[in-house]
This record gives C-alpha cells, structure tokens and sequence, in this order.
C-alpha cells in the first residue's frame, strides 16, 4: 500500500513537472505612439496671491499723506486744487532721515543734517499757493534742502529750478530727486541771494531760508507778472512771509502770515 502510494506520488510529480516546462514566448512588436498634449478648457490657473496689503497699499504712507492734506493744509484755508494733488502725490517720508520717518507726514518741520530744516507741509503747501504756478511756468527755488519743496513744484510745473549753498545737501538732493523721477528737476549749489541768471526770467521765486533784506538779483530775475515769496526777518527771529508781485515798474507786496525759517547763508 506504501509501495503504491509512492508510485502514486512519483507519477503526479512527474506530470506536474512536465506541465511546468517554459513553452517559447511568441514575439510581439510595441508600436509607440505619440500623445499629443492639447491644452483643455477651463479654469487658467490660480494667480499668485497677493496680500491685502500689497494690493489696497502698495505706498503705505498714502493714507497719512491723505490726511495730511485733509486736516492740516485743507482745513486751514489751502484751495488751490493743484498744490492740494502734489501735497497728496509726493513721498514725504523719503525727504526724511530715517531717525524721522515715523513723523514724516507730522504737522511741524523737521531736521534734515547741516542745521537745516525740511518745513512744516502746511507752509510748503500756503507758499506753493502763493506762487499761482500753472503747468508750463517757469519757477526758481533758492534753498533746495532736502529737495520736497522742489518735488511740489516738478508735480506742477516741469520747469523747476533750485539753488542750495550746502554742496552736500545740493548732491543728495539731486541724487534723491533723480531716484524718485523728478528728472526735469535742475539743482544748482551756489548762494542763492544772486538766483539763477542763466534761466532768468521767472514766473516764480519761492524763498525757503530767511534773508533779512529781499535780494535785488531776485527781484530782477521775475518776469512782468512774476510772483516771489520770501519770508524776511532778523537772523534767529520771526519773519514776515511776504508776496511780491513785479507789474512793469511797480512793485506789489503783501505781508502774508508771520513764520520761522532758518536764515539765508551766505556774505551779501
Ligand atoms: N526747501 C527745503 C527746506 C529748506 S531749509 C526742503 O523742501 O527741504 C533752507 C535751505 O536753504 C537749507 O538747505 C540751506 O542750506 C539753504 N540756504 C541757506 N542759505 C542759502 C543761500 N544763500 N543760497 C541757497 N541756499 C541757501
């Protein structure tokens, strides 16, 4: 009974073997083909996403300034729709030092090195009036500083001209105004009692340091019709902001407001 069961078990080995035998693999050929991928309709893809800030702000000093104009120039009597855009428009905070820049739209002046000042926006802004300036006009300003005042005026007029006696206030006003794209800007360093008679005549003279006389060379420098404003007082006092206005002959002036500037340098 063993003896058969072995048998038994040897045939079916046997066949099992023999049905496992690898039979030959017919060939086959792989064509490839090609997928051509067309774009589908629907949605593009997501855009980057930018933050609120980015998109709403992309200057976040824009509120400030718009509340500048609205609380300390509009308020107090500044009409003139094209000094209230460029008090709106031009970047403050980069006239500034840096150790300043939280209080760059603040309703005072500031220093900007060398013992000068960048003025108070609300007298920048009541002398801009002043001027009466129209696109197209050709103005001087004597006492560049730190260029902000110059920036006002390239935001109405592209004919701006400026004088500084500090050559390296004169450069890096030059330089920041350049940065910013006031290319049309022409800064000057010289004594700016005797103005700019290469450009002469003006429209406009604006004034921003305090000489204690008004100089004649700017005088003779307006056009008939021209405009100078110019504080004149003492050195280290108050001044007087005057309005003077060249008619042929005739010289018109108007005591404006009292104000406090930094005295015109220089030996005249
Ligand atoms: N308008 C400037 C601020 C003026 S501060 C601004 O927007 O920042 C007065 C400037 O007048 C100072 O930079 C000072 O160096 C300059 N200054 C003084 N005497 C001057 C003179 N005789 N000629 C030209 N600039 C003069």
């Amino acid at each position: 009974m063993g003896n058969a069961f072995s048998i038994l078990l040897s045939i079916l080995i046997l066949i099992l073997a023999l049905s496992c035998h690898p039979t030959p693999v017919p060939s086959v050929t792989f064509t490839p083909t090609v997928r051509v991928e067309t774009p589908q309709p629907g949605p593009s893809p997501s855009p980057v996403k930018l933050t609120p800030e980015a998109v709403l702000t992309p200057d976040p000093y824009v509120e400030k300034r718009k509340q500048m104009v609205e609380s300390q120039i509009r308020a107090r009597g500044v009409k003139d729709e094209r000094v209230l855009a460029a008090m709106e428009k031009v970047p403050r905070h980069e006239f500034v030092p840096p150790e300043y820049l939280s209080q760059a739209y603040a309703d005072h002046p500031l220093p900007i090195g060398y013992g000068q000042t960048i003025s108070q926006p609300y007298i920048v802004a009541v002398m801009t009036e002043l001027l009466r300036l129209k696109p197209g006009d050709k103005v001087l300003e004597i006492g560049t500083g730190s260029g902000y005042q110059a920036a006002i005026l390239a935001e109405i007029t592209d004919k701006v001209y400026t004088v500084e006696i500090i050559p390296e206030l004169a450069r890096s006003a030059e330089e920041r105004l350049r940065r910013l794209g006031y290319t049309q800007v022409k800064v000057k360093n010289a004594d700016g009692y005797y103005g700019w008679e290469e450009y002469a005549p003006y429209d406009a003279i604006i004034v921003t340091c305090a000489p204690d006389h008004v100089p004649r060379p700017l005088i003779r420098q307006l056009k008939d019709g021209g405009r100078l404003v110019i504080p004149v007082g003492p050195p280290g006092g108050y001044q007087s902001l005057w309005l003077i206005e060249k008619h042929g002959e005739e010289i018109k002036s108007r005591n404006v407001m009292g104000v406090l500037f930094v005295p015109m340098l220089g030996e005249h």
